[in-house]
């Protein structure tokens, strides 16, 4: 395996977000040597989408991504076209800040619904249905499957496999405008993982690593991410397989979590997440 490069470190801002807004992110991320962040649409759009890029430009920070399009699955038609006319502006923006890709986090079961297969093709209609604007703006669509106890609620797309049988279905062979991101929280008890990484490296569709952890049990299902190494995800082999399937992108670390670390100093978090991919990623 190749050691780790410090230059493939970025950052989303989730991470940092309860001490620091969107500008000190910026600034804090380049005076820690970083040179990507991810960042949020309502984060972007409270600064504004171009004094967004200019402080990114000045810092040279690139944006692995752009949070997010979804959730899609509604209980009624205008409320579904809304979140699609809604993930429809994200690409704009995504493109106005110079974005790699807009992330789609899918959603799960619209309010008093059971019908899983239902929400389920109602996603695969609202991505079919941006894929068009998509490919003439030139951004890539990132989706992210979560792990299967945020079905209900986030993300009806639930592992690998899934977000890359859905790639085959609605682009085939030419994956150019749609791929998959691999969070390591979401996806790392999938026996199925390695074959799909490689799967969607196959097909160039490979558009994002999230680095994290999970705690052996974790305090809260969103909320306790880990900090990488302080949990029981092997990532060196994830990013092994990962490196194995062709990606050359950011290794961006998301931590969600409430009670530990936004509660700390963000320099501090940054230099521990420094220290962390150096040593245990
Ligand atoms: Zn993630």
């Amino acid at each position: 395996m190749k050691p780790t490069n410090p230059a493939r470190l970025a950052l989303n801002t989730v991470t940092v977000k309860e001490r620091w807004n969107l500008r000190q992110a910026i600034e804090g991320c380049a005076r820690h040597g970083l040179r990507g962040l991810a960042v949020w649409r309502e984060d972007v759009n409270a600064l504004g989408l171009a004094e967004t890029k200019k402080l990114l430009d000045e810092h040279r920070l690139a944006v692995p991504a752009l949070i997010r399009g979804g959730p899609f699955p509604a209980i009624d038609a205008a409320a579904r076209k809304a979140a699609i006319d809604d993930a429809l502006r994200g690409i704009d923006e995504a493109v106005a800040i110079g974005a790699q890709s807009l992330l789609l986090v899918v959603g799960g079961l619209p309010a008093g619904s059971r019908d899983l297969a239902g929400a389920r093709a109602m996603v695969r209609d609202a991505i079919a249905a941006m894929l068009p604007h998509a490919r003439a703006a030139g951004m890539k669509l990132a989706l992210e499957p979560l792990h299967p106890m945020f079905c209900a609620d986030k993300s009806v797309i639930t592992s690998l496999e899934q977000a890359n049988d859905l790639c085959d279905e609605l682009e085939g062979d030419s994956s150019a405008n749609l791929g998959v991101v691999i969070d390591a929280y979401q996806t790392w008890w999938d026996p199925m993982l390695e074959r799909e990484i490689l799967r969607a490296g196959r097909h160039g569709r490979l558009l994002g690593l999230h680095l994290d952890d999970w705690h052996l049990a974790p305090a809260h299902m969103s909320l306790d991410r880990g900090m990488m190494g302080d949990g029981v995800i092997n990532l060196p082999v994830i990013r092994g397989w990962m490196d194995e399937a062709g990606f050359t992108g950011f290794h961006e670390v998301e931590l969600f979590s409430a009670n530990t670390w936004w509660k700390r100093d963000p320099d501090e978090v940054i230099e521990i997440c420094k220290q962390r991919y150096a040593t245990v990623c």
